[in-house]
């Protein structure tokens, strides 16, 4: 089980150094990102706190569970150099706190010659070679379709899997130990900018009635973006809200080792529809993770609990049975299910930038990560962090980071028919600054 840090109250914290206006950076959602940029803000010396509404750790976002993976293949090659930092910020933390989250894996891409998506993530992705016996690697778990041509590629170092929930643990950690303060059970309902006269930057309200004075505000509030943002300043960002099933399905008797990720089973992706995609068997014995990228719309405030996701256990299945059907047993579902939201972009590329309007860069926003952020998390946190502290992402750009909004959309061969609200969304009525947008 994961470890969370000490919940302190950023009274407590801010009577050791002065007063609450004191703070620097108030990080508002403590997910994958505001953990994140919370213990790159606290690195830098910055005095942080980080708020959460519900108990830390908790299951109600898209976060939390045993599993996400990391990858390096992008149809996009401007996500690359970002997985490339999130890489080696991901090995800092876990030599700084002794976790270890990163289960290293080969990357498998695989899917029909025909997808556009596929073809440049297999140009994009380093390393890459084409698999010519995809019936004998892996002790022939993937079996490609007779009727169309098909290409697979692996990158031997390119994939892996991070622990997510412990991962999320570890960077509180980090951030409570640099003297972060870390408070859960704290919902944030307003924020507003702070005259000059009155010292400028911003005041961050809760639902009880607590203010919160700080230079500077990140909000990282995953599939509630939408909602606060359009209650705290009028911005209408399209970030969709999607319900996702993470499943688990049974390895078939005596299949067990070759789909092992010690035995270099990889993480992949199969484009084309549907799309799906899963990781090495792990986290719970005798069961394999296979899943479906995409999802129905969701409010996340009232979300059906008991949701059927039939059909998209169906789809898994038939696509099981066509290309994995000796290694995974698909009789009776998926055994093990646990529901995700994915907090969608009409292009599903991801929103950082500063909020504009009256609050100007004093509030920087990240969110709509479009069910691929996590692997991208001490990255994005960093860019967050330095976008608030310095007013650029000076880290990112060293890296090769390519942030701006190219303008393109429509970019993914991701189909969209289970959410079609997605492409009803005007994306050009987002009134961010957008040269901080990454568009793939
Ligand atoms: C099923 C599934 C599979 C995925 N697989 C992958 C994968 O393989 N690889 C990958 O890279 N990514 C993957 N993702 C995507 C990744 O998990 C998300 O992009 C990432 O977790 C988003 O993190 P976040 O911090 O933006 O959002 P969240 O984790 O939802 O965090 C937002 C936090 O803000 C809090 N909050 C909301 N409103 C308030 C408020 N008013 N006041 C205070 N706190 C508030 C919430 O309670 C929440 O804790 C997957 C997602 C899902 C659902």
């Amino acid at each position: 089980m994961a470890t969370a840090p000490t919940t302190a109250t950023a009274t407590s914290a801010s009577s050791a150094r002065g007063h609450r206006s004191d703070l620097d950076v108030i990080v508002v959602g403590a997910g994958i990102m505001g953990s994140c940029a919370a213990h790159a803000a606290s690195s830098r010396g910055a005095r942080v706190l980080l708020l959460e509404r519900f108990d830390l750790l908790h299951h109600l976002g898209s976060s939390h569970g045993a599993s996400r993976t990391i990858r390096d293949a992008y149809p996009n090659a401007r996500y690359p150099p970002m997985v490339r930092l999130a890489r080696r910020l991901w090995r800092d933390a876990e030599a700084e706190s002794g976790y270890r989250v990163l289960t290293p894996a080969p990357q498998l891409s695989l899917g029909p010659r025909r997808s556009a998506a596929l073809m440049s993530t297999i140009k994009n992705a380093a390393g890459t070679e084409e698999v010519a016996d995809l019936a004998q690697r892996w002790g022939g778990a993937f079996r490609a379709p007779r009727d169309d041509g098909w290409v697979a590629a692996v990158s031997e170092r390119g994939g892996g899997v991070l622990n997510a929930t412990k991962a999320v643990a570890m960077f509180q950690a980090l951030a409570a130990k640099k003297g972060a303060v870390v408070r859960d059970n704290t919902e944030v309902v307003g924020i507003r900018k702070r005259p000059a006269g009155e010292g400028g930057g911003v005041v961050v309200r809760t639902s009880s009635g607590e203010e919160f004075r700080a230079a500077k505000c990140v909000v990282t509030v995953g599939a509630w973006t939408s909602k606060l943002l359009r209650s705290v300043s009028g911005v209408d960002l399209p970030i969709q809200p999607l319900h996702t099933t993470v499943m688990y399905w049974r390895i078939k008797p005596g299949k067990e080792r070759d789909l092992a990720a010690d035995s270099g089973f990889p993480t992949f992706s199969c484009y084309g529809d549907p799309h799906v995609y899963g990781t090495p068997a792990l986290e719970l014995p005798g069961l394999v993770k296979i899943n479906y990228d995409s999802g129905p719309p969701c409010d996340p405030d009232r979300r059906d609990w008991a949701a059927s996701d039939a059909e998209v256990a169906q789809r898994v299945a038939r696509w099981i049975e066509e290309v994995m059907p000796d290694h995974v047993d698909t009789e009776g579902g998926p055994v093990v299910r646990q529901a995700c939201m994915y907090s969608m972009t009409p292009d599903k590329d991801f929103v950082i930038d500063f909020l504009g309007r009256e609050f100007g860069e004093d509030v920087v926003v990240g969110a709509g990560f479009s069910g691929h952020g996590f692997k991208m998390g001490p990255a994005v946190g960093t860019i967050l962090a330095e976008m608030a502290i310095d007013g650029k992402a000076k880290t990112a750009e060293e890296a090769g980071v390519e942030l701006g909004h190219s303008g393109s959309t429509g970019s993914t061969a991701i189909p969209w028919e289970t959410t079609p609200r997605i492409t009803e969304l005007d994306w050009g009525r987002v009134v961010l600054s957008s040269h901080l947008l990454i568009q793939s």
